[in-house]
């Protein structure tokens, strides 16, 4: 099988597991953009999604998301979702059309800046931490949301978008991703436009649906397991 058959058929079985998903929770298909995270794959996967119709891609860590968003000549909207450094965040808003990473005030700063500085709006979304067992996760706790948020609406150069999350492992998924929801339908009392809620990756995507999420951010279904881990 070609490179193009593997990813053609990873993208219809997904689309399809989509698909049924959002059936069974009474959802139409169209409330939910598919990011495909291409990190650690080559841009020559990237340009074959393209072609295969894949206009979102998600990339998690600098400078590898820079160099892919340079060297694909398609068209695509490029996802940033991985830990960010403050003095990186910068050159990320020079490429990242989505940042679904922001989980400190201090974050904000640097984003803007590189936004303003290449003449760009960059949608950022707060990332939200659910385990509070482990501290090195990242994301703000929810108490946490409302500075980041009223950071980012004010800060030039950039939208807040919404919510994003990542479920704690080994925890059943659904209940954090309600969570999630309730906590963005409180966000938007205040912040009407912030309606991105990014939930759900490969192996509990289907309940992200069931929740409501609006952005799903799936890798290996689509790619198969990463050649090194990402
Ligand atoms: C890698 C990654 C994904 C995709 O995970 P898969 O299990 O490959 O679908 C989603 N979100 C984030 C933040 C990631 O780092």
């Amino acid at each position: 099988m070609s490179r193009r058959d593997e990813l053609a058929a990873g993208l219809a079985e997904t689309e399809q597991r989509i698909r049924d998903a959002c059936a069974a929770a009474g959802r139409s298909r169209d409330e939910i953009t598919l990011v495909v995270v291409t990190k650690t794959h080559p841009a020559s996967d990237v340009e074959i999604l393209a072609e295969l119709g894949v206009v979102d891609v998600g990339e998690n860590r600098h400078p590898e998301a820079g160099d892919k968003a340079d060297e694909v000549s398609a068209q695509l909207h490029w996802h940033f979702l991985g830990g960010l450094q403050t003095n990186k965040a910068g050159a990320v808003a020079r490429y990242a059309d989505v940042v679904h990473s922001v989980d400190r005030v201090k974050l904000v700063g640097s984003l803007s800046r590189g936004a303003e500085a290449a003449g760009r709006t960059v949608t950022c979304l707060v990332q939200v931490d659910f385990d509070a067992t482990d501290p090195g996760r990242a994301g703000v706790v929810p108490d946490g949301i409302g500075d980041v948020a009223d950071a980012i609406a004010t800060a030039p150069g950039l939208e807040l978008g919404g919510l994003m999350t990542v479920a704690p492992l080994g925890d059943d998924p659904a209940s954090h991703f309600a969570h999630l929801a309730r906590l963005s339908a409180e966000l938007r009392q205040r912040h009407p436009a912030a309606t991105i809620i990014s939930a759900g990756m490969s192996g509990d995507f289907e309940a992200a649906i069931a929740a409501g999420a609006t952005h799903l951010r799936i890798g290996r279904s689509v790619l198969g397991e990463r050649p090194s881990s990402g």
